[in-house]
């Protein structure tokens, strides 16, 4: 579904991507680790074209990513994204939520819409709050809402960029668990996290970014259990 060939990025003369290649299958969960400043968002955000690349090649779907503004937003309804904040719209309800860009982009009727919405709602156990608005949910509700809106386009990808950082910590496991079905039922996804337990349940590959390269990348339980690198085991020392 992806595939990152000598991805550089540059912000002015620091280069935070330095020659990233990563390929990402259909069905594959792949959890990007590493320190803080790593470029992980950065990454995330290359990959949907939020970020222009200062080298190298992206394709999604099999279709390489240009910048011109009709293929980006084309590109852009496949890719759904997931950010530390929940980013709703506040003034709607969380079924308008849904629709919005159902509607919008990819020219649902209302009731088609309206239908998804709700079993999107039900699959994340918020069917009840259809009619609610953003402001009064937990946190833990809203990320929630934001993954069923992102579902709403049918993506091909989901992007995730610590969806679970901004939460209380009782919130935590009910956003995870949304994902870990999303993970069991086939989405492609890529997850950039501080949650080594999900990497370890939900992950296929883990990827240590770091130094502006992968550090390291496989099994869950051989990144994250013994980390042939030396950076990855200065990194998982860090965090514990
Ligand atoms: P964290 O774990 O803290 O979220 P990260 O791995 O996601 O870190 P990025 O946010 O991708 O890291 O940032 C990587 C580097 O790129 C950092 O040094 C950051 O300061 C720099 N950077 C990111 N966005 C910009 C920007 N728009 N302009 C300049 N520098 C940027
Ligand atoms: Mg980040």
């Amino acid at each position: 579904v992806v595939r990152l060939r000598g991805i550089v990025k540059a912000f002015g003369s620091t280069t935070v991507l330095d020659g990233i290649d990563l390929d990402v299958a259909r069905g594959e969960v792949v959890c990007l680790i590493g320190p803080s400043g790593a470029g992980k968002s950065t990454l995330l955000r290359c990959i949907n074209g939020l970020e222009r690349i200062t080298g190298g090649s992206i394709e999604v779907g099999g279709e390489r990513l240009s910048y011109d503004e009709k293929h980006l937003n084309g590109i852009r309804s496949r890719i759904g994204m997931v950010f530390q904040s929940f980013n709703l719209f506040p003034h709607m309800t969380v079924r308008e939520n849904i629709c919005v860009a159902q509607r919008e982009v990819l020219g649902r009727g209302a009731a088609e819409a309206r239908d998804r919405a709700h079993a999107l709602l039900e699959r994340v156990g918020l069917d009840h709050k259809a009619e609610a608005y953003p402001d009064n949910l937990s946190g833990g509700q809203q990320q929630r809402v934001a993954i069923a809106r992102a579902l709403a386009m049918d993506p091909a990808l989901m992007l995730f960029d610590e969806p679970t950082s901004a939460l209380d910590p009782e919130l935590v496991g009910e956003v995870l668990a949304v994902m870990k079905d999303l993970a069991s039922e086939g989405m492609t996804m890529v997850v950039v996290t501080h949650e080594m337990r999900f990497a370890r349940d939900a992950a296929d590959r883990v990827v240590l970014l770091a130094d502006g390269g992968i550090a390291e990348q496989g099994p869950p339980e051989n990144v994250l259990l013994r980390p042939s690198s030396a950076r990855g085991q200065a990194f998982l020392q860090e965090i514990g």
